[in-house]
């Protein structure tokens, strides 16, 4: 075989890798249908204002940044950088120490060949995060991944979830992928989720796995996981919480949505992100009952079919805990506090009408999906990055700037911030001048 290889080898007339023609070659032609339904697509979504320009960033992810086409730095409130970690000194330096030791990737998935000492190690250190009993966690290339491998992985057609009406896309998307009975609650409201846990038991469900966000991200909204917990557990289900917005930021010590109310313990699993506080380069998790895990491991599809998490964001994910773990972390989290305690305490002073509470997520509700749009923009001409949210993404005539505060602005900068505010809410009309 290997002598024929080489024959074969020998013979071939010597062919460039690449391409050197210097005429640039026609794509293949779409079928008229599709190339008609999609430009038709586009145009209205640039009609109705969904359409999704993306700003270029021209220098590392910070509080102070650099986005093509405005001059001078502006101050970035829309990153989900909240103990600004993401570009970090000993982040950074552990990802470049993990990519010099371990190399760029493992050109696998997890269970061929693609587990390192690392990887297991921050499982390990996400375990022990949540310090919970019989519990073990699982590393996944996104929380959209965790969140496609669970309901599948754990549910059958005779089993049912009921989930959160205002749950992520990758939960929604995730339960589509299982077949179990789909049953949804409105958003925070328990007793709803006490009449659909009836209602699936009712009919016959065996296995009922409700599922919530800790942090509903548009509203700023901490899910009541103690009146959730009451009702999963009189009903003997199962309760699995993503804790995206969460981590490293809820809770006294950063543990999330679970250490806010007490209630730790009684979450089955929970799914987050090392995509957000975390560093905020990627990668996700699923940590909690070790039993599950174990299953997972052997038959979450984005776990086994998609590579393994590259040594240098295992080195940053495990850096980003180190520092909440350790002295450093208290003070981030009391500047985050500080920082969020502080800008609504002024926006609200000036007037403006502020939704959440109790989260670094500031929604700024306007109401009018053009004027959202005009003040973002506005915004950003005096400095300051915020993005305005409308329909379909929040109901109807609810448009709002969404402000995400950091451990790493200044208070210079959120007084800057709440002044630009004031000027151009005065402009736009949104306050009293
Ligand atoms: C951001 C987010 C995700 C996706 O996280 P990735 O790791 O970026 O895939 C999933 N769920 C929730 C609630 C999120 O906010």
């Amino acid at each position: 075989m290997f002598i024929r290889a080489k024959a074969l080898v020998q013979k071939q007339p010597q062919r460039l890798l690449f391409s050197t023609q210097s005429w640039v070659q026609q794509q293949a032609q779409l079928p008229a249908e599709l190339e008609e339904r999609v430009s038709q697509t586009l145009d209205a979504m640039r009609t109705n204002g969904t359409y999704k320009a993306e700003r270029i960033i021209t220098t590392p992810q910070e509080a102070s940044i650099q986005v093509e086409g405005s001059g001078s730095n502006v101050v970035n409130f829309c990153a989900n950088n909240y103990l600004g970690l993401a570009n970090h000194p000993q982040v950074v330096e552990r990802a470049s120490e993990y990519l010099h030791k371990w190399g760029n990737g493992l050109s696998s998935v997890r269970f061929i060949c693609g587990t390192q000492a690392i990887h297991k190690q921050l499982e390990d250190k996400i375990t022990q995060f949540y310090s919970r009993k019989q519990s073990d966690t699982i590393l996944y290339a996104s929380c959209f991944d965790a969140n496609a491998g669970v309901f599948e992985s754990l549910l059958t057609e005779k089993d049912a979830v009921i989930s959160d009406s205002l749950n992520h896309a990758s939960i929604i998307d995730g339960v589509r992928l299982s077949r179990a009975r789909r049953f949804r609650y409105r958003n925070g409201d328990v007793e709803d989720l006490d009449a659909k846990l009836t209602q699936a038991k009712d009919e016959g469900c065996r296995v009922k796995l409700v599922v919530t966000d800790g942090v509903f991200s548009m509203d700023g909204v901490i899910a009541p996981l103690r009146d959730v917990c009451d009702v999963v557990e009189r009903h003997q289900a199962v309760l699995v919480v993503d804790d995206a917005h969460a981590t490293g930021v809820v809770g006294e010590t950063g543990r999330g949505t679970g250490e806010y109310w007490g209630v730790a313990p009684r979450i089955h699993l929970v799914n987050s992100t090392l995509g957000k506080a975390l560093g905020g380069a990627s990668g996700g998790y699923t940590s909690g009952n070790s039993l599950l895990i174990e299953l997972l491991r052997n038959t979450s599809r984005p776990y086994l079919f998609s590579n393994t998490l590259a040594p240098s964001v295992v080195g940053a994910a495990a850096a980003a805990l180190d520092i909440l773990s350790s002295q450093q972390g208290t003070p981030l989290l009391e500047r985050l506090w500080a920082n969020a305690k502080h800008f609504r305490q002024r926006m609200s002073e000036a007037g403006f009408e502020l939704a959440g509470k109790d989260h670094a997520i500031i929604p700024v509700m306007l109401g009018d999906a053009r004027k959202a749009t005009q003040m973002a923009n506005a915004l950003l001409k005096r400095g300051i990055y915020v993005i305005g949210f409308s329909y379909p993404v929040v109901p109807k005539d609810q448009a709002r700037i969404r402000v995400q505060m950091s451990a790493a602005h200044s208070t210079e900068q959120i007084d800057h911030a709440v002044d630009a505010f004031v000027e151009v809410g005065r402009d736009l009309h949104v306050i009293p001048n």
